[in-house]
Parts: structure tokens; sequence; C-alpha cells
């Protein structure tokens, strides 16, 4: 259920305080590195590194959290296209990247990962007024 040696099991990744909702199978938080802004991650709640290892039911209900927040994302930056990124190869614990793509994108044809960027963090107001933004919008979703 748990593997204490994992980070996102650990909780100690993202950080809680990027914590944009806690959905019943999922958690969602504002990734760390908002270069890209709005890279959102959708974390799966129990440890599983592969789709396959979900139950049907389970994974239905990822997809569905994981397109709903696209669409608030989409609506809220005002995003072109949003990419969704399933990796796993650094962090073994199911995770979505979901990360609106701009009209301002500096490599609008490239994923992100080929993007050469310092990390840019928010501060932590911004942080948490990104995050807000983001809850309010959910809110009128439901
Ligand atoms: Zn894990």
């Amino acid at each position: 259920m748990i593997d204490p040696t994992c980070k996102a099991c650990q909780g100690s990744w993202p950080p809680k305080t990027h914590l944009i909702a806690d959905l019943d199978l999922s958690k969602v938080y504002l990734h760390e590195d908002q270069f890209f802004p709005g890279w959102t991650v959708v974390v799966f709640k129990r440890h599983a590194t592969e789709l396959f290892h979900l139950a049907p039911t389970e994974r239905i209900l990822l997809m569905e959290h994981v397109s709903r927040i696209a669409s608030i994302l989409a609506k809220v930056y005002e995003a072109k296209k949003i990419n969704y990124e399933l990796l796993g190869n650094q962090l073994p614990h199911i995770h979505w990247h979901v990360i609106p793509r701009l009209v301002t994108d500096p490599a609008p044809l490239d994923p992100v990962w080929r993007v050469q960027h310092e990390p840019l963090p928010l501060s932590e107001s911004e942080m948490q007024k990104s995050v807000e933004r983001l809850q309010q919008a959910l809110q009128h979703t439901r």
C-alpha cells in the first residue's frame, strides 16, 4: 500500500504547501518549478508504479481526475494545449504531470523536459495565490 522508501508515499514530495486538492484516489499539487506556468502534478495516493497495477475502476477514476484538472488548467491559464506525462523514471510512483502550454511558450514543439531552463519556484505568496485560484476553479466544476 505504502512504500516507506518512496518520496511520494512519505509525503515529502511534492511539498504540502503546494496542495490544490485531495481527491478520493489522488492528490493534486502545483509543481515546484513554475517555468511553465500552471505545471501541476496528480499523484496517485497509494504506492503503484504502473498503470496496469491499478484496478480498472482506479484507472478510470484517475484519468477522470487528470482530465478534470486539465480542463481547469486550460481555463485558468488560457492554455493553447495541455501536455500529459506519466514517466516515473526518477520517482517510480504513479504521478501525472499535467502541463499547460501557453501561447508564450518558449518551445511549443518540445516536451518540457527538453526545454533547458533554471527551475522557477514561486514566492510563498505567489504559490498560495495560484493554489487558491485553482481551488476556486475546481469548486466551480463540481
Ligand atoms: Zn510511493
